[in-house]
């Protein structure tokens, strides 16, 4: 990671004309990070923002903000830093790594990690920052690239309440806050909750090609689901792109596939029994062991159809 020249050095001071916002490092621009980002800019922060790939950085401060070069200058002299990255080895690799957070966390500062990841990685990150008398709060997020982008998203927060009374307004300009408890409580509910996503997604499309395979109309077959007790959101947000053949990634299936393995490690760790789980792990390992990786997690339904011989699609190709 190159040097920071010194006029981004100084940008939070020449942009902060709003004394009262708090200056912002913003770490992760990928699809959630990049909207999150830009309500910020939008809500008049002063953001520095940093991407491993820096031209997704580029792509976000035409809204505003200062592309940086290294985490380390993300963070210096930041009041938050948000971090939005896509699992526990990037997240540690940003905050220890030679040029990372730790480099520059002044005391005091807070830092809000909303990548899902495990618990005991947030816990250690947590370790690390309190050493440098700086907080954490763990506060991984529901809602999707569209969410992030209009401010809507839903935080799931594990941390000290004092901390993240600190932090409100900002996370208020980013969605809805639901307080959990302690640092790696926001962990453990996120994980729970893409789990029930991903086995209800997975049960619809099971049944979907069943009955496709039985000869039944697959409009008809999800209207009746959606008809019946077995009516969730996620279908809801789903059929229609299923429907359509659009596996354009709003979640990838391989960060789907990172949450399998995080569920069934908390498991593990908590001496909890989950089979059911085990078995969807395995199918998102065929999965990207077919290329799924990079399509939307509701490409699952591929690797099914593959297997009985059919395509789940609409007879009008418009998804309804
Ligand atoms: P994404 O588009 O894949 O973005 C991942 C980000 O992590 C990118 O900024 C990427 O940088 C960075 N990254 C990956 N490995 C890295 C490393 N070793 N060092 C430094 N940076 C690294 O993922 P996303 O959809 O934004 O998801 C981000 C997090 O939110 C994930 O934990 C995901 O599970 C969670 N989440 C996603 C959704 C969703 O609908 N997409 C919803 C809720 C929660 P590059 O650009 O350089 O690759």
């Amino acid at each position: 990671m190159a040097a920071g020249n010194s006029e981004l050095n100084n940008s939070f001071e020449i942009k902060n004309e709003k004394a009262d916002m708090k200056k912002i490092g913003f770490i992760g621009t990928g699809l959630m990070g990049r909207g999150m980002a830009r309500s910020l800019i939008r809500k008049g922060h002063p953001v520095r923002i940093y991407n491993r790939t820096r031209a997704k950085a580029e792509e976000v401060a035409q809204a505003g903000g200062e592309v940086v070069d290294t985490p380390a200058e993300a963070a210096k002299e930041a009041d938050v830093i948000v971090t939005m990255l896509a699992d526990p080895t990037a997240v540690l690799a940003v905050v220890e790594g030679a040029e990372g957070v730790l480099a520059s966390v002044r005391a005091g500062a807070v830092m809000i990690d909303s990548s899902t990841i495990s618990p005991p990685t947030t816990l250690h990150v947590m370790k690390q920052l309190h050493a440098k008398r700086a907080h954490m709060l763990d506060a991984p997020v529901f809602g999707s690239k569209n969410e992030a982008e209009k401010g809507e998203l839903g935080f799931i927060v594990g941390g000290d309440r004092e901390v993240l009374a600190q932090v409100q307004d900002v996370l208020d300009c980013l969605g809805k806050t639901f307080y959990v408890g302690s640092n790696g409580m926001g962990a453990y509910t996120k994980l729970v909750v893409n789990l029930v996503i991903a086995s209800s997604l997975h049960a619809f499309n099971e049944g979907m090609v069943l009955a496709t395979k039985a000869g039944i109309a697959p409009e008809l077959m999800c209207e009746i689901i959606q008809s019946s007790r077995a009516k969730s959101g996620i279908i809801e947000m789903k059929a229609p792109q299923i429907l359509k053949r659009d596996f354009s990634p709003f979640f990838p299936l391989r960060l789907m596939a990172k949450d399998m393995g995080l569920v069934l490690d908390s498991a593990r760790g908590l001496g909890v029994t989950m089979p059911f789980t085990g078995v969807l792990n395995e199918v998102y390992s065929r999965c990207i062991a077919d290329g799924l990786a990079n399509e939307d997690f509701a490409a699952t339904i591929k690797f099914l159809e593959g297997q009985a011989g059919v395509e789940v699609r609409s007879s009008n190709g418009n998804g309804r």
